[in-house]
């Protein structure tokens, strides 16, 4: 029996690392049929790949006694997110294969030039008009001076845009739990050196992890953004301690 999968499911499970989800492919134990969760917020995802599995087996709302896969997050080539994330299914398609294989399921996935019905599950760009207001509670500031200023709001990630990092995000926590998005673009101007060692040997790889408020000494254009993320950071945690 071989297990025949979809490209444009596996198109659609690819999402990109800026939308802070990912996706998994769930195998039946029979390895006769597949379903995808997705998105999965990558916090969850990371506590499934440490074990914390739930006592149930069911990681996610899968489905108890399927394997699942994980499909990792693309990043955007800015100017052609669709090329990105296509190669990037092609790659996630080729390893699935591959693994299963080695579970003993004879796989293969079909139709790899049909990505039809791909573009609905991403999250709708953020724009200049929406950058500060409160995802949750709809509060919204006016300037990026009485963002700063707001207790309530803390930085909770910082999304790296590593094919142009002039184009990342800032997230920041709402009390209310919400989130408020700021580009990068509205804290610093893209700076005069654009040279980029994301991904090469030089680079510690701290613009992988959105959590890390980490500064980076890498001679990288990313560089100046992490020192930003860091003052913001540090800035929150003495306004907490001062209380
Ligand atoms: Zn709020």
């Amino acid at each position: 029996m071989t297990l025949r999968i979809k490209f444009r499911d596996i198109f659609r499970a690819t999402l990109s690392f800026r939308t802070g989800n990912e996706s998994w492919i769930g195998i039946a134990p029979d390895g006769g049929s597949y379903h995808i969760v997705s998105p999965v917020d990558t916090q969850i995802s990371k506590g499934v790949m440490a074990c914390n599995r739930p006592s149930d087996g069911t990681p996610f709302g899968g489905y108890k006694g399927w394997v699942y896969f994980r499909v990792p997050p693309f990043f955007e080539d800015v100017g052609d997110v669709e090329t990105a994330r296509k190669e990037q299914a092609l790659r996630v398609s080729a390893e699935l294969v591959d693994k299963l294989e080695r579970f003993g399921i004879q796989a293969i996935v079909e139709d790899t030039d049909q990505t039809s019905d791909g573009s609905t599950i991403e999250p709708k760009k953020e724009s200049p008009e929406d950058a500060l207001l409160c995802s949750k509670c709809g509060k919204t500031w006016n300037k990026l001076s009485a963002c700063l200023r707001d207790e309530d709001l803390s930085l909770l990630a910082y999304r790296a845009c590593i094919n142009d990092f002039s184009k990342g995000i800032y997230v920041f926590e709402h009390k209310c739990g919400g989130s408020v998005n700021i580009p990068v673009s509205s804290f610093i101007r893209k700076p005069l050196n654009n040279r980029i060692l994301a991904g090469l040997q030089a680079c510690p790889g701290l613009c992988y992890y959105e959590h890390l408020f980490q500064e980076c000494p890498a001679y990288c254009e990313g560089s100046c953004y992490r020192h930003v993320a860091r003052k913001i950071y540090q800035r929150r945690k003495s306004c907490t301690k001062r209380i």
